[in-house]
């Protein structure tokens, strides 16, 4: 639970806890389609992606102002402080604002307000990643980057999420390049509902420098070899990947042979208040189900911190590492 850890794949929408949305509809006059927070938790319990997104979107709708942001970032840094994270690159989605007359200016500097903070007050270090949705089009994608070059100075790479079937890579070709000559940094989902060909197709089209998820990749011995190779990291969410039915059940989820073929595997916890923990009760839940050791959990934490884009900043990578190595287990 609190060996140091950074978190890579964080959807920063997905850590709305009930009592939050509750809060948040109050101030802000909107009617949630339920009784009170009890009610809703049991909404949380939904039964596929389709009914997870239909809630993840719908409550998205209390989420108006810089100040709610900036609650709902601090919210979250505030338990992954308590969970071990030193160390943030979190997600958000500007097109499931925008679409509901939020600007990105909000978004972002709502999210930068906590941000600014979080070292200071949660001993985390942050950077903001800003993911296309990639069942909308490249052009939206496109209108996307455009609206967010104001705010390129809080933004350190480009991601791609939501519904990946039918969405491969490529459509976003164009999108990632501009991305890329704007400096920014590259990561998509890959290969968690999708074909092993999708990870080929970031990695070759899109150029991105991690994949997100990345599971299938098991099935493709020659894409393993590569990874392998290239030290790709990938951003492993085992609690998401039994919630959303990617997995039956955590005792079946292939990290620890991922580990054992030599990916650069990493635990993160996607969408903390839908899938039912944050990155340390992840790390507790896949020790307990796949009984990986002491030293196999210091691999997956020093793996965190090596995938990290802290390359402009190499003394506290280092620093974190050593933090690492220093953790002793209870
Ligand atoms: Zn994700």
């Amino acid at each position: 639970m609190h060996l140091p850890k950074a978190e890579l794949h964080l959807h920063i929408e997905g850590t709305l806890e009930p009592e939050l949305a509750f809060a948040l509809a109050r101030r802000n006059g909107v009617q949630l389609p339920y009784a009170d927070t009890e009610e809703l938790r049991t909404a949380y319990l939904f039964e596929d992606l389709q009914s997870f997104l239909d809630l993840y979107y719908a409550l998205m709708a209390v989420l108006r102002t810089e100040e709610d942001f900036e609650e709902l970032a601090d919210a979250y840094l505030a338990r992954a402080a308590a969970q071990g994270v030193r160390h943030a690159e979190i997600f958000f989605d500007p097109q499931a604002h925008t679409a509901r007359g939020v600007p990105i200016g909000t978004v972002v500097e709502g999210l930068g307000r906590a941000l600014d903070r979080s070292e200071e007050k949660h001993g985390i270090s942050t950077q903001l990643i800003m993911c296309f949705l990639r069942d909308q089009s490249a052009e939206s994608a496109l209108l996307t980057l455009e609206a967010a070059k104001p705010y390129l100075h809080r933004i350190s790479a480009v991601g791609l999420d939501s519904a990946e079937v039918g969405h491969p890579p490529a459509k976003f070709r164009e999108v990632y390049e501009a991305a890329a000559a704007l400096g920014l940094r590259k990561v998509a989902h890959a290969g968690e509902e999708g074909p092993p060909e999708y990870i080929r197709e970031a990695l070759d089209v899109l150029g991105v420098e991690r994949i997100d998820h990345g599971l299938r990749c098991m099935e493709d011995p020659e894409l393993v070899k590569r990874l392998v190779a290239d030290r790709v990291p990938l951003t492993l969410c085992p609690l998401s990947n039994v919630r959303l039915r990617a997995i039956d059940t955590l005792e079946d989820h292939p990290l620890r042979a991922m580990m054992a073929a030599g990916l650069l595997c990493t635990v993160n916890s996607d969408d903390p208040a839908y899938f039912g923990g944050y990155v340390g009760d992840t790390f507790h839940a896949v020790r307990e189900a796949l009984g990986l050791d002491q030293e196999q959990l210091r691999t997956l934490a020093r793996n965190s911190f090596e995938a990290a884009f802290l390359d402009h900043d190499e003394e506290r990578r280092a620093r974190y590492l050593s933090e690492v190595e220093a953790y002793a287990f209870d």
